[in-house]
C-alpha cells in the first residue's frame, strides 16, 4: 500500500514498486489507506506523514494497536528531516522511516522493503468497524488513564486513593470483593475487603515472585467483611519500573473476559506508578516520624500527638521514663552497648503500648514518654512496665547487665497547655530520682 496525498509521488512509487514486482494499491489520505488495508489484505505500508484527515503517524499508530496488523512493516516518508518528524515517526511505532528530499530516497525505499517478509493472513473485512472499535479502545484506554493517574495528586491519602481505585474497577468490572497488598523494605500494608486478613495476606503475599517476609503487617478493612467462596479471581501483581510494588486481587461472579483482563493490565500499569509513590510517601513519613535507633515514635511525632490530643479537649495522662545511672553504662560497657539497651528497652515499650493502647516514643537521649487516653490508668501499668525491665536483659555483649527506669505521670487537668503536663511530670521523675530510683511518681499519689 502506498499512501501520499501528492499524485506525483503515488505515481513514482507505484511504477517503481510494480517494477520491481510488488503487487501495489494506492491512497489519497489515511483513512482512505486505512479502509483499503482491511479490504486488501495489505503485507507493508509505505506512507506519506503529511496527508489530509488522517495523517501518516495517526495511521500507523491506529494500526499498531491492532493485533493481526501490529506487525505489517510501516515506511513513513516525510517531507522533512526535522528531529521532531523523526521523533513522532519512532513513537508512532513506525518500523523505518524515510526523508523523501534524500538524493536516493528510491534506493532507500527499495533496499528496506527487501528486509520485509511478512505476510497478512487477514480474511477481508469492513474497515470502518474496525476503526470505531479500535477508536473505542483507544479513547477507553486514555481516559482510564487519566481517570488514574490523576489519583497521584492524592497519595499521600492511601486510604482515599485506595477507595478510589476500588471504586473504578467496582464500576468498570461489577466486581464483589477486593484486596490491594502493598510492600516496602519491611512492611506490608494489606487493604481489604475479604474477611480473613492473615489469609488474604498470605494469598497475595505468594503471587509474589520474589519471596517477601514482613517485619511489619498493617491491615485496613474496605467496608464489608466478604465471603469470598464460589467467587471468581483475578490477580496482578502490581510493578514499576520492573520492581515488584504488590498485588492487586478482584472478586466477582462472572469471570474476566480476554479484552476486561486487557483493560486491567492497562489499569494496572498505572496504579504502578501510584503505588510506588504511595510506598515512598510512607517511607518518607516513617523517617521523618520515627526513631532511627528504637523504631518508636521520635520527638517530633509525640509532640503531633500530644498537639493533637490537647486540641480535641480530651482528657490524657502522660508519663516521662528514664533510665536510671543511664550513664554508667555508657561508661563501663561503651556507647554501642548503651545502643543495644536503647533499642532493646525501645522495643518492649513498643510491644507494652500497643498491648495497652499506649501511644509511646523516644522524647530524646535516654528519656521515653508513654501517653494514654484512660483516666486512673497510666500509673499502675508503668509500675508493671517499671518491673518488666528490672527483670530484663537486652545486652547480648552483656548478658547479665540490668537497669531500672523511674517515672513520673501527669495529666492533663489543672494546666493550661501541654508544655506544662511535661514540666510536671518531669518534676515528679527528679522526685523519683531524688527517692532513689526505679520507682514511679503520679500526680495521683502526692494528691
Ligand atoms: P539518672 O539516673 O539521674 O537519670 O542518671 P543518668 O546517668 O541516666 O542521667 P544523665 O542525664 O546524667 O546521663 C544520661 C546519659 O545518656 C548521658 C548520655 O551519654 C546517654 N545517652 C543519651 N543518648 C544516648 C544514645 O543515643 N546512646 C547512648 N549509648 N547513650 C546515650
Ligand atoms: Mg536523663
Ligand atoms: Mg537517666
Amino acid at each position: 500500500m502506498v499512501a501520499d496525498d501528492s499524485k506525483m509521488w503515488r505515481t513514482i512509487l507505484k511504477d517503481l514498486l510494480s517494477s520491481e514486482g510488488y503487487d501495489v494499491i494506492t491512497a489519497e489520505d489515511g483513512l482512505q489507506a486505512y479502509f483499503k488495508i482491511y479490504e486488501s489484505c495489505v503485507d507493508v505500508l509505505i506512507s506519506d506523514v503529511i496527508m489530509p484527515g488522517l495523517n501518516g503517524y495517526q495511521l500507523c499508530r491506529i494500526l499498531k494497536k491492532d493485533p493481526h496488523l501490529k506487525d505489517m512493516p510501516v515506511i513513513l516518508l516525510t517531507g522533512s528531516a526535522d528531529s521532531v518528524d523523526r521523533f513522532w515517526s519512532m513513537y508512532s511505532g513506525a518500523d523505518a522511516y524515510i526523508e523523501k528530499t534524500s538524493s536516493n530516497a528510491l534506493d532507500n525505499v527499495k533496499k528496506i522493503l527487501k528486509n520485509f517478509k511478512w505476510k497478512s493472513d487477514m480474511p477481508p473485512q469492513d474497515g470502518k468497524n474496525v476503526f470505531g472499535a479500535v477508536l473505542d479502545e483507544l479513547l477507553a484506554e486514555t481516559t482510564l488513564r487519566a481517570e488514574i493517574s490523576e489519583l497521584s495528586n492524592h497519595v499521600e491519602d492511601v486510604d482515599y486513593t485506595i477507595q478510589k481505585i476500588r471504586n473504578l474497577l467496582r464500576s468498570l468490572f461489577g466486581i464483589k470483593a477486593f484486596a490491594a497488598l502493598m510492600i516496602t523494605m519491611s512492611e506490608m500494608i494489606l487493604y481489604s475487603s475479604l474477611k480473613d486478613m492473615k489469609k488474604t495476606e498470605e494469598d497475595l503475599l505468594s503471587r509474589l515472585k520474589r519471596p517477601y517476609f514482613p517485619s511489619y503487617h498493617t491491615y485496613r478493612t474496605i467496608d464489608g467483611k466478604e465471603d469470598v467462596e464460589g467467587l471468581n479471581s483475578i490477580y496482578k501483581v502490581i510493578s514499576y519500573d520492573g520492581k515488584e510494588e504488590g498485588v492487586l486481587a478482584l472478586w466477582r461472579e462472572r469471570s474476566f473476559s480476554v479484552r476486561e483482563e486487557k483493560l486491567l493490565s492497562i489499569i494496572c500499569e498505572e496504579i504502578g506508578g501510584i503505588f510506588k509513590n504511595i510506598i515512598e510517601v510512607n517511607e518518607y513519613r516513617k523517617n521523618a516520624y520515627l526513631d532511627d535507633l528504637t523504631g518508636i515514635a521520635n520527638f517530633r511525632a509525640i509532640e503531633g500527638h500530644l498537639e493533637k490530643l490537647w486540641n480535641s479537649g480530651k482528657n490524657f495522662e502522660i508519663s516521662i521514663i528514664d533510665i536510671d545511672h543511664f550513664k554508667k553504662v555508657n561508661d563501663s560497657y561503651g556507647h554501642e552497648v548503651g545502643n543495644e539497651v536503647l533499642a532493646g528497652l525501645g522495643k518492649m515499650l513498643r510491644e507494652f503500648g500497643e498491648k495497652h493502647d499506649v501511644f509511646v516514643g523516644r522524647f530524646g537521649g535516654e528519656e521515653f514518654m508513654a501517653i494514654s487516653e484512660k483516666s486512673n490508668f497510666l500509673t499502675s501499668v508503668m509500675n508493671e512496665f517499671r518491673q518488666m525491665v528490672e527483670k530484663a536483659h537486652f545486652s547480648q555483649s552483656m548478658p547479665t547487665l540490668s537497669i531500672s527506669v523511674s517515672a513520673g505521670v501527669a495529666r492533663r487537668d489543672d494546666f493550661s497547655s501541654y508544655t506544662e503536663v511535661i514540666e510536671f511530670a518531669d518534676g515528679l521523675l527528679y522526685q523519683a530520682k531524688k527517692e532513689g530510683r526505679n520507682k514511679v511518681i503520679s500526680y495521683e499519689s502526692i494528691g
